[in-house]
Protein backbone atom coordinates (compact mmCIF):
# COMPACT_ATOMS: atom_id res chain seq x y z
CA UNK A 1 0.00 0.00 0.00
CA UNK A 2 1.01 3.59 -0.75
CA UNK A 3 0.41 6.17 0.90
CA UNK A 4 0.56 9.73 -0.76
CA UNK A 5 1.91 11.95 2.07
CA UNK A 6 5.32 13.73 2.53
CA UNK A 7 7.41 10.10 2.93
CA UNK A 8 6.31 8.92 -0.25
CA UNK A 9 7.49 12.23 -1.76
CA UNK A 10 10.77 12.14 -0.30
CA UNK A 11 11.21 8.33 -1.65
CA UNK A 12 9.94 10.20 -5.28
CA UNK A 13 13.07 13.01 -4.65
CA UNK A 14 15.27 10.07 -3.83
CA UNK A 15 14.93 8.02 -6.65
CA UNK A 16 15.25 10.29 -9.48
CA UNK A 17 18.37 12.15 -7.44
CA UNK A 18 19.57 8.67 -7.72
CA UNK A 19 18.63 7.83 -11.40
CA UNK A 20 20.45 11.19 -12.56
CA UNK A 21 23.14 10.65 -10.92
CA UNK A 22 23.91 7.31 -11.75
CA UNK A 23 23.18 7.78 -15.31
CA UNK A 24 19.95 6.07 -15.40
CA UNK A 25 16.81 5.93 -17.35
CA UNK A 26 14.63 4.42 -14.28
CA UNK A 27 14.70 3.67 -11.07
CA UNK A 28 12.32 1.74 -8.81
CA UNK A 29 12.22 1.74 -5.32
CA UNK A 30 13.17 -1.40 -4.58
CA UNK A 31 16.44 -1.11 -6.05
CA UNK A 32 16.32 1.56 -2.80
CA UNK A 33 15.40 -1.43 -0.74
CA UNK A 34 11.98 0.05 -0.38
CA UNK A 35 8.90 -2.02 -1.04
CA UNK A 36 6.33 -0.01 -2.60
CA UNK A 37 4.90 0.06 -6.03
CA UNK A 38 7.18 2.84 -7.18
CA UNK A 39 9.85 4.15 -9.85
CA UNK A 40 11.25 7.09 -11.52
CA UNK A 41 12.07 6.99 -15.32
CA UNK A 42 13.13 9.64 -17.96
CA UNK A 43 10.33 10.43 -20.45
CA UNK A 44 13.03 11.40 -22.78
CA UNK A 45 15.55 8.12 -23.00
CA UNK A 46 16.61 8.78 -26.15
CA UNK A 47 17.81 11.94 -26.49
CA UNK A 48 21.23 12.55 -25.09
CA UNK A 49 21.56 16.05 -25.88
CA UNK A 50 18.80 17.50 -24.02
CA UNK A 51 18.36 17.64 -20.01
CA UNK A 52 17.18 14.56 -18.86
CA UNK A 53 13.64 14.89 -18.37
CA UNK A 54 12.33 12.94 -14.59
CA UNK A 55 8.99 11.65 -14.37
CA UNK A 56 7.34 8.90 -12.01
CA UNK A 57 4.87 6.62 -11.76
CA UNK A 58 2.88 5.05 -8.22
CA UNK A 59 1.06 1.92 -8.78
CA UNK A 60 1.76 1.51 -12.70
CA UNK A 61 -0.43 -1.08 -14.64
CA UNK A 62 0.08 -1.82 -18.38
CA UNK A 63 -2.72 -0.99 -19.83
CA UNK A 64 -1.97 -1.83 -23.17
CA UNK A 65 1.29 -3.72 -24.37
CA UNK A 66 1.94 -4.27 -28.19
CA UNK A 67 2.42 -7.69 -29.62
CA UNK A 68 5.14 -6.60 -31.89
CA UNK A 69 8.50 -6.65 -30.19
CA UNK A 70 12.21 -5.01 -30.96
CA UNK A 71 15.08 -6.55 -29.79
CA UNK A 72 17.66 -4.15 -28.00
CA UNK A 73 20.50 -3.88 -25.29
CA UNK A 74 19.42 -3.78 -21.95
CA UNK A 75 20.69 -2.77 -18.72
CA UNK A 76 20.31 -2.16 -14.96
CA UNK A 77 21.61 -0.20 -12.44
CA UNK A 78 21.74 -3.23 -10.25
CA UNK A 79 23.73 -5.14 -12.48
CA UNK A 80 26.11 -2.28 -13.48
CA UNK A 81 28.38 -2.48 -16.49
CA UNK A 82 26.57 -5.30 -17.75
CA UNK A 83 24.18 -5.68 -20.43
CA UNK A 84 22.66 -8.09 -22.98
CA UNK A 85 20.34 -7.77 -25.56
CA UNK A 86 16.52 -8.67 -25.07
CA UNK A 87 13.25 -8.63 -27.26
CA UNK A 88 10.44 -6.18 -25.84
CA UNK A 89 6.94 -4.90 -26.37
CA UNK A 90 7.70 -2.13 -29.04
CA UNK A 91 5.12 0.29 -27.52
CA UNK A 92 3.33 -0.21 -24.15
CA UNK A 93 0.71 2.12 -22.26
CA UNK A 94 0.73 2.28 -18.50
CA UNK A 95 -1.73 3.73 -15.99
CA UNK A 96 -0.71 5.04 -12.56
CA UNK A 97 -1.06 7.95 -10.25
CA UNK A 98 1.84 10.63 -9.38
CA UNK A 99 2.64 11.13 -5.72
CA UNK A 100 -0.17 13.47 -5.32
CA UNK A 101 -2.31 10.62 -5.93
CA UNK A 102 -3.51 12.35 -9.59
CA UNK A 103 -4.24 9.39 -12.14
CA UNK A 104 -1.35 9.54 -14.99
CA UNK A 105 -1.32 7.70 -18.27
CA UNK A 106 2.26 7.23 -19.93
CA UNK A 107 1.95 5.88 -23.49
CA UNK A 108 6.18 4.74 -24.24
CA UNK A 109 7.43 3.37 -27.64
CA UNK A 110 10.96 1.49 -28.30
CA UNK A 111 13.44 2.74 -25.28
CA UNK A 112 11.09 4.62 -23.63
CA UNK A 113 8.90 1.32 -23.94
CA UNK A 114 11.09 -0.64 -22.79
CA UNK A 115 12.13 1.52 -19.79
CA UNK A 116 8.41 1.14 -18.28
CA UNK A 117 8.26 -2.49 -19.15
CA UNK A 118 12.28 -3.15 -17.19
CA UNK A 119 10.90 -0.73 -14.32
CA UNK A 120 7.50 -2.56 -13.56
CA UNK A 121 9.32 -5.61 -13.70
CA UNK A 122 11.93 -4.79 -10.53
CA UNK A 123 8.03 -4.14 -8.46
CA UNK A 124 6.78 -7.83 -9.43
CA UNK A 125 10.81 -9.26 -8.33
CA UNK A 126 11.72 -9.82 -12.17
CA UNK A 127 15.48 -8.69 -13.34
CA UNK A 128 15.74 -8.35 -17.41
CA UNK A 129 18.37 -11.16 -16.52
CA UNK A 130 15.09 -13.22 -15.50
CA UNK A 131 14.01 -12.20 -18.94
CA UNK A 132 16.88 -13.05 -21.70
CA UNK A 133 16.95 -16.24 -23.98
CA UNK A 134 18.32 -19.11 -22.00
CA UNK A 135 21.69 -19.32 -24.10
CA UNK A 136 21.88 -15.46 -23.21
CA UNK A 137 21.31 -15.40 -19.58
CA UNK A 138 23.79 -18.61 -19.21
CA UNK A 139 26.54 -16.36 -20.70
CA UNK A 140 25.14 -13.08 -18.57
CA UNK A 141 25.60 -15.36 -15.32
CA UNK A 142 28.63 -16.37 -15.72
CA UNK A 143 30.20 -13.10 -16.85
CA UNK A 144 28.60 -11.91 -13.58
CA UNK A 145 29.90 -14.36 -11.29
CA UNK A 146 33.25 -14.18 -13.02
CA UNK A 147 33.33 -10.66 -12.37
CA UNK A 148 31.66 -11.20 -8.08
CA UNK A 149 34.65 -14.00 -7.74
CA UNK A 150 37.06 -11.11 -8.98
CA UNK A 151 36.30 -9.18 -5.76
CA UNK A 152 33.52 -6.75 -7.60
CA UNK A 153 30.55 -6.12 -5.41
CA UNK A 154 27.76 -6.82 -7.74
CA UNK A 155 24.40 -7.87 -5.57
CA UNK A 156 21.33 -6.80 -6.69
CA UNK A 157 20.38 -5.76 -2.75
CA UNK A 158 17.25 -4.93 -2.27
CA UNK A 159 13.54 -6.82 -1.84
CA UNK A 160 11.50 -8.19 -3.57
CA UNK A 161 14.61 -9.40 -5.51
CA UNK A 162 16.37 -12.42 -4.34
CA UNK A 163 19.80 -13.00 -4.83
CA UNK A 164 21.32 -13.68 -8.26
CA UNK A 165 23.16 -16.51 -7.03
ZN1 LIG B 1 16.75 -2.33 -13.44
Amino acid sequence: MVDFDRSLRTLVKDLSDTMVEANGVGLAAPQLGVSLRVFTYLTNPEDDDEPPRVAHIVNPEMVEVDQEEVEDMEGCLSVPGFSYPLRRSRRVVARGMDQHGEPVEVTGADRLARCLLHETDHLDGVIFLDRLDPQTRRRAMSEIRERMLAGEDIQVKSSPHRPLF
